[in-house]
């Protein structure tokens, strides 16, 4: 079920009708369900329920304090990628001790941060982050649990900007070394190996290639114990896809059906070792929890006759949300009020000097200025993205719940963006 429903010909959002949000917080507002986002983590919560077993909320996806109090509250741990997302974690209440330190380039300073505040472990992703880590680990005395990303070159068959297991990718240990990088963690004085961890890519709608990568990362925990290596917990990764409403693409694979399928694998392979060793699995979902949480609500400026097409000129753009200019995603892009079809096509496209600003193109829809649309399916990768280009205040967000709304970010105001600004004279 949807939380984002036409009653009477208008949009709304739970109780709340689309057009009253536009009217107290203006225009481009990012809102978000609550319920929907607890649903969508239920679906892994209850999947895991009664097994050892963590979900990492990928809070890159979307890092707002309300969304991460609220699945903090819901007993969710996070991947971070920077030690940023580690103090919003920290600041939004979640527990450190939940934390799992994703990314190929660490900081010094990210590490300490890290270490001090006891995160249950670094996934890390080459032989010199791991000398790093031991050297900072042992300055403060402290032992660094860590998890090697594991490269296991399936092919995720996504956009190749978000396929991230291959063999040409920046990230993770390639398969074949996988063995030697461990025996190199295990010596190093200051490191606990705990783990072992991969990302194989993201908006998969079909979940055998991420089946495929839990049976080499079983295949790699197996080798290294046989070298006196046991690891305790297997992560693998996020990177299930959402329904974005695209026309002839398969549904994704429901969240509670993938993860049985991981933990039917997981349990047969425990049955069949018979040393009594469990092993605790960890998801890292970003898209799957977040991405139909939330919509990006606009409203339409221009109408404006082009000479081979129609553009619609809206109040959002691409620094609101890039991943139309930045991978050409196709999103869905709605009136907010019903309108007769006049069969006319538009390019929808925000006010930014850039081609590349567009938000949809081709399509048929209604419209006229002054006009609200909305783009669904926007609360994964579009505020996280958000910049200030042409000095552009990034857009206020809202989160419903049943009839009443929160703002949980205000507009922000021009001035701001250049408050950390100075002259030289
Ligand atoms: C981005 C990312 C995720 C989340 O991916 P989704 O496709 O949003 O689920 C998980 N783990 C790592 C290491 C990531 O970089």
């Amino acid at each position: 079920m949807s939380h984002f429903d036409y009653q009477n010909g208008v949009l709304h959002a739970e109780g709340v009708a689309l057009p009253a949000i536009a009217e107290t917080f203006g225009t481009p507002t990012y809102v978000y369900s609550k319920a929907q986002l607890l649903d969508n983590f239920d679906a892994y919560a209850n999947a895991c329920a009664g097994r050892d077993a963590l979900v990492c909320y990928a809070m890159k996806a979307n890092s707002n304090l309300a969304i991460l109090d609220l699945l903090a509250r819901r007993g969710a741990g996070f991947d971070i990628v920077s030690g940023g997302e580690l103090l919003r974690v920290i600041a939004a209440g979640g527990d450190p001790k939940k934390v799992i330190f994703s990314g190929v380039g660490k900081s010094e300073a990210e590490m300490r941060l890290a270490l001090e505040h006891d995160i249950l472990c670094f996934n890390v992703e080459s032989i010199p982050e791991l000398h790093r880590l031991d050297a900072v680990a042992g300055a403060l005395g402290k032992k660094a649990r860590v998890s090697l990303r594991v490269n296991p070159n399936v092919d995720p068959k996504t956009h190749p900007y978000i396929a991230t297991g291959l063999k040409a990718s920046k990230f993770g240990v390639a398969f074949d070394d996988a063995l030697a990088t461990y025996r190199t963690a295990a010596q190093l004085p200051n490191l606990e190996p705990v783990g072992i961890d991969c990302h194989i890519g993201s908006q998969l709608l079909d979940d055998t290639p991420l089946l495929e990568a839990l049976d080499r990362l079983i295949e790699l925990i197996d080798t290294l114990a046989a070298e006196g290596i046991h690891l305790h917990h297997l992560d693998i990764g996020g990177g299930l896809g959402i329904d974005y409403g695209v026309a002839g693409e398969d549904q994704p694979v429901p969240a509670g059906e993938y993860l049985n399928r991981v933990f039917q694998r997981v349990e047969a392979w425990r049955a069949e070792k018979h040393d009594g060793r469990g092993i605790k699995v960890i998801f890292e979902p970003g898209r799957s929890i977040v991405g139909n949480t939330g919509v990006l609500l606009t409203k339409v400026e221009f109408i404006k006759h082009g000479e081979e097409k129609n553009f619609c000129i809206v109040d959002a753009a691409m620094n609101d949300m890039a991943r139309p200019a930045l991978y050409q995603a196709w999103m869905d892009m709605q009136p907010v009020v019903k309108r007769e079809t006049t069969g006319a096509m538009f390019d929808v496209v925000g006010p930014i000097c850039e081609s590349g600003d567009w938000l949809a193109r081709d399509r048929e829809l209604p419209v006229e200025a002054g006009d609200l649309l909305v783009m669904k399916t926007a609360g994964a990768y579009g505020m996280t993205m958000a910049s200030n280009y042409n000095t552009r205040g990034r857009a206020a967000e809202v989160i419903v719940d049943g009839d009443q709304v929160h703002l949980v970010r205000r507009r922000e105001k021009a001035e701001e963006l250049f408050a950390l600004e100075s002259v030289i004279r």
